[in-house]
């Protein structure tokens, strides 16, 4: 059983939608999550209803697992290190360190020479007040850490907006602060790479986001095939400069030229990917756990042209309507609790034939 079972850390929506994927392919899934009968739990094999770095649970996960992944960035590092001395543990927790922390973010992406907005590391006022004047009075701070879906940040557009308190009203922890990017679109790109280097990636979706959280991912993204392509090629990149294995998700504001500034990179299955599972043979979920295990990755080419939309809170209500549209996969989350700003399910729509 064991060498059949993966081992998921976390238990949204991710962790449900990989566990899914996992049982197609003949693989059992054990979660590990505080929240009992979470949105992952309720469709696989097993809990261990834990904190993700209770020694005792991580024990029981090695214990059981042929391999370990995540469904969320913010899995303690050293947890995963423990797990990966006895179990592979993919990605690698190289990719969690990297990605925890905005300012080691952007220094690796730049190493692999990836461009992203000019930052600076923020511990006080002063630094801040530095910063602006560098970027010309305009820029975005944010924490470092623990930030998501447009949370902890402050944005600043002139000399009008001070800089006086700024540290201290974004928690007094380390902040960055990144030069404004005059971005025309976001895009993003799924892409996985197997453990013998191979990469397959989807094409880029063109993302709009609605008080911080995305609210569609629309295919075709409208940007040249070249600007599409370089963003693939990021992508691959990044992949190699993490001995990745695994799905990862690459966001990047795109300029009015096409060229591209990378944003955030996540290690896992992304919200601007569910798409993959309507207008794809293969879905990112399924690619991850093909990844992974070993499996030769499937061919990412899109059949159809179509659009996701989160359902968010109230957004559930509406979902008989949903329900009644040609060609829409609705997927839900097993959650009973619509609040406000909760990412309840999705819906992807096929538009047409890719042209
Ligand atoms: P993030 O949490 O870094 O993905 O940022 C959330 C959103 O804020 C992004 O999707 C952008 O719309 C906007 N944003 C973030 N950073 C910048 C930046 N440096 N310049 C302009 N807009 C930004």
């Amino acid at each position: 059983m064991k060498d059949k079972t993966i081992g998921i850390i976390g238990g949204g929506q991710l962790g449900r939608m990989l566990a899914m994927a996992a049982a197609r392919l003949n693989f059992r899934t054990i979660i590990l999550e505080t929240q009992a009968d979470c949105p992952a739990a309720q469709v696989a094999n097993r809990q261990i209803v834990a904190p993700y770095d209770n020694p005792a649970a991580l024990e029981a996960l090695a214990e059981a697992a042929a391999v370990i992944t995540y469904e969320f960035e913010n899995v303690p590092v050293a947890a995963a290190e423990k797990l990966a001395a006895r179990v592979p543990v993919y990605p690698p927790p190289k990719a969690l360190e990297v990605s925890q922390d905005r300012l080691t973010e952007k220094r690796f992406l730049n190493a692999a020479g990836i461009p992203t907005a000019d930052f600076r590391a923020i511990d006080s006022d002063d630094d801040l007040k530095a910063g602006l004047e560098a970027f010309g009075h305009k820029g975005v701070l944010k924490t470092r850490r623990f930030g998501y879906d447009g949370k902890g940040q402050k944005v600043y557009r002139s000399a009008e907006d001070s800089p006086e308190g700024g540290f201290a009203a974004l928690g007094g922890g380390p902040l960055i602060l990144e030069s404004f990017v005059p971005f025309v679109r976001e895009i993003s790109v799924i892409a996985a790479r197997s453990p013998d280097g191979t990469v397959r990636a989807y094409d880029p979706a063109e993302n709009v986001h609605r008080d911080g959280i995305l609210h569609t991912s629309t295919l075709p993204a409208s940007v040249s095939a070249e600007t599409a392509r370089a963003a693939m090629a990021a992508a691959e990149k990044l992949l190699a400069a993490l001995d990745y294995v695994g799905v990862v998700g690459m966001e990047f504001f795109v300029l009015a030229d096409g060229s591209l500034i990378a944003n955030e990179i996540a290690p896992r299955v992304h919200n601007s990917g569910h798409w993959t599972e309507a207008a794809c043979a293969v879905s990112q979920f399924e690619q991850h756990v093909r990844a992974i295990t070993g499996l030769p990755l499937g061919n990412p080419r899109r059949h159809s042209d179509c659009v996701m939309q989160n359902l968010i809170g109230d957004d559930i209500h509406g979902l008989a309507n949903w329900l009644k549209l040609d060609d829409a996969l609705v997927h839900l989350y097993g959650k009973t609790e619509a609040r406000a700003g909760r990412k309840m399910g999705h819906v992807t729509w096929l538009t047409g034939k890719k042209a």
